[in-house]
């Protein structure tokens, strides 16, 4: 949902965006779930990979790009990949020894700091490995990744910057990108015996998926198409992999890299970490059928600072949506839809040329330069907040002119024309600022103005006060959300 609405913001933005989603497929993990349960590995993959897809369909998320690392593309462009890194002269034959976490298909640090060398992200046993792998010389790109991970810009949020620049002050070492136990991976050319650590081609797949489409898929379509990105959105647990891994491994192969990596929090439920073993998953399709999918976006999205970890409550949940999308937004839209319809004939009043009260225009234009400013630094929650803010005050505007008072006396008619086009033409600025956030509720705001949202000119543009046609039809009020309530 992240992703999503920052692709839809950068789209209304005029950008050419890819959006990437996926899943990789291979390792030691994958191949141990399809054996449990009886099945080949790419049988069990082609399950998973369909729940994904269904479920991304069914909540409207705008990807691009689907990627599997089971797609034959894919390993043709890891080999080639491999290859280039290999004329670096950064792969070579070692011994790899250590605590393994087969659930993060990673080897821990320090599994001596815990007593039982247990995973703490898994709470599972770690495994000890000691087999001959294929290395990568990480160690010879220290200087380049230490100045790669204190600019600023690159790491996001700053508390997990300062993790990674801790862990690469400590000196990087080598790391084996390859598996000889494994059968389920993509196999090491000339290696027969040896297949690909789930994380070197599991990256790939950013590339990969880029030129997957094309007629002529390869590493130099990727990198003619759109390499490098310009974010990669992922969970805090794998910021490591990206962050120093993965630049690394591009700078071997000649290759950008990617500009901003940011590893969002975990979601935990009602204060408890989700678990199957706790019974207390949140099941996407109930949340999607219960509540529709604009409810859960904007507690998600406004709720949680990104970066931060997440907690959901159903109470709290209930009452931001009732509270900020029903009552703040629906309610001074349809409020003052249904007085304009009364008192004009159907019709969005006309403004007064000699109006001074240019109050809600100013405060616009303010909240504008605001939300873009958030949006464009990735702070969705500040986004969203602003919207929220800029709801407040126009129903405080609103209640401070009283037109419902004033309209009783005829002389003040253009005075209360001036005050429901102010507060009419706000709400159609904040249906726009709701357009990459909540699309569909958008586009109800939309309709409840008479479908004014104008193609032919761009998003930022219809940004500008006093867009609202004067005199315009406005259709008969109807709720844009419907409220919730308590389980
Ligand atoms: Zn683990």
């Amino acid at each position: 949902m992240i992703c999503d609405s920052i692709a839809r913001y950068k789209r209304l933005s005029g950008e050419n965006v890819i959006f990437i989603t996926g899943v990789d497929e291979h390792g030691l993990k994958i191949q141990r779930t399809a054996s449990h349960k009886g099945v080949d590995p790419q049988s069990h993959c082609d399950e998973i990979s369909n729940i994904f897809i269904q479920n991304w369909k069914a909540w409207d998320i705008t990807h691009n790009k689907f990627i599997r690392t089971s797609s034959q593309n894919h390993e043709l462009m890891v080999h080639e990949f491999y290859s280039r890194v290999k004329k670096s002269d950064d792969i070579y034959m070692g011994v790899q020894k250590g605590w393994y976490c087969v659930g993060c298909e990673e080897f821990k640090d320090n599994p001596d700091n815990s007593p039982k060398h247990k995973c703490p992200i898994h709470q599972k046993n770690l495994e000890w490995k000691n087999e001959e792998n294929l290395f990568f010389r990480l160690s010879k790109y220290q200087l380049q990744i230490e100045e790669l991970v204190n600019k600023p810009s690159f790491i996001q949020p700053i508390q997990r910057r300062n993790e990674i620049i801790n862990f690469v002050s400590k000196g990087l070492k080598d790391f084996s990108i390859s598996r000889t136990n494994v059968s389920w991976g993509i196999t090491v050319p000339e290696m027969d015996n040896h297949t690909f650590y789930v994380w070197f081609d599991a990256l790939l797949g950013y590339v990969s998926a880029i030129s997957s489409d094309m007629k002529d898929s390869s590493l130099e379509e990727s990198i003619n198409n759109g390499w490098p990105a310009d974010i990669h959105l992922i969970g805090k647990d794998i910021l490591r992999f990206h962050a120093v891994y993965w630049p690394a491994m591009l700078l071997s192969a000649g290759m950008k890299l990617p500009k901003k990596v940011l590893g969002h929090g975990f979601l935990t439920r009602e204060g408890q970490k989700m678990g199957k073993s706790l019974g207390n998953v949140l099941d996407p399709n109930l949340l999607l059928t219960k509540y529709g999918k604009e409810a859960v976006r904007w507690y998600l999205l406004k709720d949680i600072s990104l970066g931060s970890d997440g907690d959901f409550q159903n109470r709290r949940f209930v009452d931001i949506i009732n509270n900020d999308l029903a009552n703040t937004i629906g309610n001074l839209l349809n409020r003052t839809s249904s007085m304009s319809r009364k008192w004009f004939n159907n019709m969005v009043p006309k403004m007064e040329p000699s109006s001074n009260d240019n109050y809600l225009e100013l405060y616009s234009t303010k909240k504008v330069k605001k939300y873009i400013k958030h949006f464009d630094s990735y702070e969705l929650d500040l986004a969203a907040n602003e919207i929220l803010d800029f709801a407040i005050k126009i129903n405080l505007y609103l209640n401070e002119k009283q037109p419902w008072i004033l309209i009783k006396e005829k002389t003040n008619i253009s005075n209360v024309s001036n005050i429901i086009y102010n507060v009419l033409e706000s709400t159609r600025i904040i249906g726009l600022f709701l357009l990459p956030l909540l699309p569909d509720l958008s586009k109800n705001i939309d309709l409840q103005l008479g479908s004014i949202y104008k193609k032919e000119i761009s998003w930022n543009e219809q940004l500008n006060w006093g867009l609202l046609k004067q005199e315009s039809l406005l259709p008969p009020p109807s709720p844009i959300i419907n409220k919730l309530e308590y389980d």
